[in-house]
């Protein structure tokens, strides 16, 4: 398209995409991965893709500092400083050890996120973090904006990013990202879903097609789906679509959350082990864990069939924390 959005190389791409021949016989499926966890970009995962758009936009408007927020365990915000220090911008994000949904409340199993894992590597990369107590995402926007605005009074030009980097330009990279499946078609693609544009970016790529899209909810949020459809209506334009996908059009599955964001469980932590000892291949316990969970139960009672792709959206850092 004439006018595509720019991008600023960061990843490997293609990724890897292989073959589960050991969990294929287990559970009776053609089961797939897409090794996002494999982007040779700052350990690895989703954020990776989206960032080569952002930054580029960053870049075009002449921002100074890049300003966000997410929880302290943030795959996103690690993956946004390392991209950050490659482009000489500043990195400042407004975290929460566990921010929570305010109808759903604090979970009890809440712990706090620690310094290691992401914290660690954040640390390394020279990010501004500003770790403030729990509470629920709405307060965090709050104070991510209070952020901004002292940095830009103090003379900056903050290029502002959404949570996990879920605008149109971070669902378009998704959307870009479906046209390395050079094996297929798959009857289904399975990924872990939050902040949305990895799902939104994949569903409209293979919108009308046979291949459905499962998103596993990792957040308690019910209406997550209508932030996905807001985010698509930015992306339509950008790829020439000519039809809105509609919040009821997102396929999404939430008995994997347990408690809440963030919070392992019990089948998350046995699907871990699983892939670890069949294939070798770790998960996190954040997303993957309970991505690949629900699609061991799924594949158990039939609810998926046939050649199945796992998208591997990285994470691994957080298992250290
Ligand atoms: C952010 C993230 C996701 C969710 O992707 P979204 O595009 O925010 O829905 C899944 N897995 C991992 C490891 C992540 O860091």
């Amino acid at each position: 398209m004439a006018n595509s959005p720019a991008k600023t190389p960061l990843i490997l791409s293609p990724t890897p995409l292989h073959r589960l021949d050991r969990l294929s016989a287990d559970l009776g499926i053609d089961l797939w991965i897409k090794r996002d966890d494999l982007t040779g970009f700052a350990f690895g995962g989703n954020k990776g893709r989206k960032l080569e758009y952002l930054i580029s936009e960053a870049l075009k408007v002449g921002a100074t500092v890049v300003v966000t927020c997410g929880s302290a365990q943030s795959n996103f915000v690690r993956q946004l400083g390392a991209a950050c220090s490659m482009n000489g911008l500043r990195c400042a994000a407004v975290v929460m050890d566990l921010p929570y949904d305010a109808p759903a409340g604090k979970p009890s199993g809440a712990h706090p996120g620690g310094t290691g894992g992401n914290v660690l590597l954040d640390s390394l990369l020279g990010v501004d973090l500003r770790v403030i107590p729990d509470g629920d995402w709405d307060s965090l926007f709050v104070s991510t904006e209070d952020l901004a605005i002292e940095l830009e009074s103090a003379g900056e030009t903050v290029y502002r990013i959404p949570v996990g980097g879920s605008s149109p330009l971070g669902a378009y990279a998704f959307y870009q990202a479906a046209s390395e499946l050079n094996v297929g078609p798959f009857d289904w693609i399975v990924c872990a879903s939050s902040s949305g544009s990895t799902q939104t970016g994949l569903a409209y790529a293979f919108a009308g097609s046979a291949t459905q899209v499962l998103g596993v909810a990792c957040d308690p949020e019910p209406n997550i789906a209508l932030d996905f459809a807001e985010i698509g209506r930015g992306l339509a334009p950008l790829i020439g679509a000519s039809k809105f996908l509609e919040a009821e059009d997102y396929l999404l599955d939430f008995s994997a959350v347990g408690e809440g964001y963030g919070i392992v469980t019990d089948e998350g932590s046995h699907a871990i082990q699983l892939m670890a000892r069949r294939e070798g291949i770790f998960l996190d316990p954040v997303y993957t864990a309970k991505a690949f969970a629900c699609l061991i139960r799924r594949a158990e009672t039939r609810d998926i069939e046939g050649r199945v792709l796992f998208w591997h959206t990285g994470g691994t850092p957080a298992l250290f924390a």
